[in-house]
């Protein structure tokens, strides 16, 4: 059987940088050299792979929409001569770029693995190898038809994973998803919840516009009315961040009229939860019940990051506000639970 061939796509972040009198950073050219010099790459029972480079390298805390474009388009014009992907990636925003391509890359039908490192490979106990080898031979897998993380032994879906450790090597989990496979002695495929549609249409690019998407963390105390002009006149798509099952303070009052100009001016605000798990249910509590009324969107389980990545997807592919708020609430690639 001949070996699968793996393009590893580098796109900056921590497993590639060097130290600098600033702290580390990313060096055009310097990643590729330090695998020449890793034997197990080589190894026999490892895929053989082709390693491209972006240039510029980012932190991934540097990296926007078009970055993503970038990637997605990096895999989409290499898609037929691979078996899998392999994006090297910063940790501080991975869980937003797995999201963002999840849903970029339509009829994706091979695997797309992201995963980095806490701790650059030019560190002594740098976990970099470990993540890359495995990411690779899992890059591999003709099983693994979808967009997915690879971190610290963790296979996770890409739009159900979040950064939840700033400095362990376990940094990712996928609280609302179980694991789709875990990688001790032997790379071990869990019954994974069922996986986004995988069709046999050719992949199509869905490159992503700049659209003005925020993020409002509702806190105690928190002044709605200091975030009208923001939420009616500037943004297009909000996710709320909002305590437990989809709960604001304040029953709303000063929110909820705010929320119904937001709509009527063409804006889709979705609610999703400040807690890691669980899932927003809207009208559990008279603190919730209101939002829906007022036009606002469930995100269910939906992470922060995949919420935003939707609404850059949704509000790119041209879409009504009035279909907008329906696909918001539907499971497109596997990243809600309703
Ligand atoms: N700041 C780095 C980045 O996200 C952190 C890392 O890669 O772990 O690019």
């Amino acid at each position: 059987m001949s070996k699968k061939h793996i393009c590893i796509i580098h796109t900056g972040g921590t497993i590639g940088m060097i130290r600098s009198a600033h702290g580390y950073l990313p060096k055009i050219g310097y990643l590729e050299t330090v695998l020449d010099t890793i034997a197990d790459l080589k190894d026999e029972s490892m895929p053989r792979y082709t390693f491209y480079e972006m240039n510029p390298l980012l932190d991934s805390s540097d990296m926007a929409v078009n970055d993503w474009n970038k990637i997605g388009e990096e895999i989409a014009n290499r898609y037929n001569d691979y078996d899998g992907f392999v994006v090297l990636h910063g940790t501080d925003t991975m869980a937003y770029t797995a999201s963002a391509l999840s849903f970029m890359l339509k009829n994706l039908n091979k695997p797309v693995v992201l995963t980095g490192s806490q701790i650059p490979l030019c560190e002594v106990r740098s976990d970099g190898q470990d993540n890359l080898i495995t990411s690779l031979i899992i890059a591999s897998d003709a099983r693994v038809k979808e967009v997915c993380l690879y971190f610290g032994g963790r296979l996770l879906r890409g739009n159900r994973a979040t950064k939840m450790s700033a400095d362990g090597l376990l940094a990712f989990d996928s609280p609302n998803c179980p694991r789709l496979a875990e990688a001790g002695i032997t790379i071990r495929y869990l019954p994974a919840p069922p996986p986004p549609q995988v069709s046999d249409a050719p992949l199509t690019l869905c490159k992503f516009e700049d659209v003005p998407i925020g993020v409002l963390k509702v806190f105690p105390g928190i002044s709605f009315p200091i975030f009208d002009k923001l939420m009616t006149e500037k943004l297009r798509g909000i996710v709320l961040e909002t305590f437990g099952a989809g709960n604001i303070p304040g029953e709303g009052d000063s929110l909820l009229p705010i929320i119904r100009k937001a709509f009527n001016a063409g804006s889709v605000v979705t609610v999703c939860s400040q807690c890691p798990q669980g899932t927003v249910s809207l009208g559990t509590y008279a603190t919730s019940s209101p939002l829906k009324e007022a036009g606002a969107v469930s995100g269910y389980d939906m992470t922060t990051e995949s919420a935003v990545a939707k609404l850059y997807y949704l509000f790119s592919q041209g879409h009504s506000k009035e279909e907008i708020k329906r696909l918001m609430e539907e499971n497109l690639r596997g990243e809600l639970t309703k």
